[in-house]
């Protein structure tokens, strides 16, 4: 059987890579153990690239972080409210990813390229060229500049969430809580309609991954270009505040969008815990459900690697085969494994950008 490759509609190798106390000085271009996509690893598991995140996390002296953040319920957890950042170190944070990412570029000797168009995507599918989509992950990470959109839209960046988990000056992240609705707080500011139409405007795609409820059906009625979540999961399967309603998920298909498949434990388990022992399956099963609900074309992956807890059965990104394998013993024919692949990410970029 050939590989199949796959495109994926998120990660956090960016940002993993960039903090020493998360990717532990490991190298893009070593084999590792530590974290999840490096290139011999992602060769390995026939990973054709994807939405590469620029993700600004807060700074140490603003006393949030995750962890400390968490408490545990009744039946469940909640993390407290993230604040937002300033624009202008969220900007900054988000530019050295960059730089990053264009240093990974050159240094890889053609082995990863970052795409700006559906072709150049392709191309790379073709030529076993890893694809490397910008993603910002917070429109914080534009900085406070009316305008910054434009440009950064020609330094590359294909592709905008428009709020990670916390609120900034466009809309509001829903906070990880389960059991939680996602509808959580106030949709768009006029700064956050006005951002969806210039998306909409220069062919960004605006993810709708971590939004809140009231943002997410704003941007529907705004937005002219097929609604995604790049890597979200089906609430009525993992209840957590960060899936997606089957009411959204109807709004996804009948814009035409998709969603991928989020691979971190915490949105797969019906119980919403963080144990990596948690079985391949639940993947498919939320894959199952989610192309039940919108269609063999419009559903992907969006993997989360280095940025969340994974199944052991996939364990990095080299495991994609034995999910792969999965689907196709859960009775995904080869077709439908190519368009789950990367075949419907082309389509939706190819819609959404243009071009
Ligand atoms: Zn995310």
């Amino acid at each position: 059987m050939n590989r199949i490759p796959v495109l994926d509609g998120h990660n956090d190798t960016l940002l993993n890579l960039h903090l020493p106390d998360r990717g532990e000085g490991r190298s893009f271009f070593e084999r590792s153990d530590l974290g999840h996509i490096d290139l011999a690893r992602a060769r390995e598991g026939g990973f054709g690239g994807g939405f590469f995140a620029c993700y600004s996390p807060n700074p140490e002296g603003d006393g949030w972080n995750e962890e400390s953040a968490l408490a545990i319920t009744a039946n469940g957890y909640e993390v407290s409210g993230a604040p937002p950042l300033d624009p202008e170190y969220a900007q900054d944070f988000a530019a050295g990813l960059m730089k990053d990412l264009y240093h990974l570029e050159k240094a890889s000797d053609g082995a990863l390229r970052v795409v700006r168009t559906a072709d150049e995507l392709e191309e790379c599918l073709r030529e076993d060229v890893m694809a490397a989509i910008l993603h910002f992950e917070g429109a914080e990470n534009l900085g406070s500049e009316p305008g910054a959109l434009k440009i950064y839209h020609q330094a590359g960046l294909r592709s905008l969430g428009i709020v990670w988990s916390r609120p900034n000056a466009y809309a509001e992240g829903v906070p990880f809580k389960f059991p939680s609705s996602p509808d959580t707080g106030p949709g768009l500011t006029d700064a956050g309609r006005e951002l969806v139409r210039e998306c909409n405007h220069l062919g960004i795609l605006v993810d709708l991954s971590h939004i809140n409820e009231k943002g997410f059906w704003e941007v529907a009625e705004i937005s002219r270009a097929p609604l995604v979540a790049t890597h979200s999961n089906a609430h009525a399967l993992c209840p957590a505040s960060r899936n997606l309603t089957d009411g959204q998920l109807d709004a996804i298909r009948d814009s035409d969008g998709m969603v991928g498949v989020n691979f971190a434990v915490g949105f797969l388990r019906e119980d919403g815990g963080e144990s990596a022992d948690t079985p391949l399956e639940t993947v498919v099963r939320h894959t199952d459900y989610l192309v039940g609900r919108v269609g063999i074309d419009r559903v992907g992956f969006g993997s989360d690697f280095d940025g969340a807890k994974i199944p052991e059965g996939i364990k990095d990104v080299a495991g994609l085969p034995r999910l792969l394998t999965a689907l196709r013993d859960a009775g995904y024919d080869d077709a439908s494994l190519h368009k789950l692949a990367h075949e419907n990410w082309v389509r939706v970029l190819r819609a959404t950008w243009r071009g």
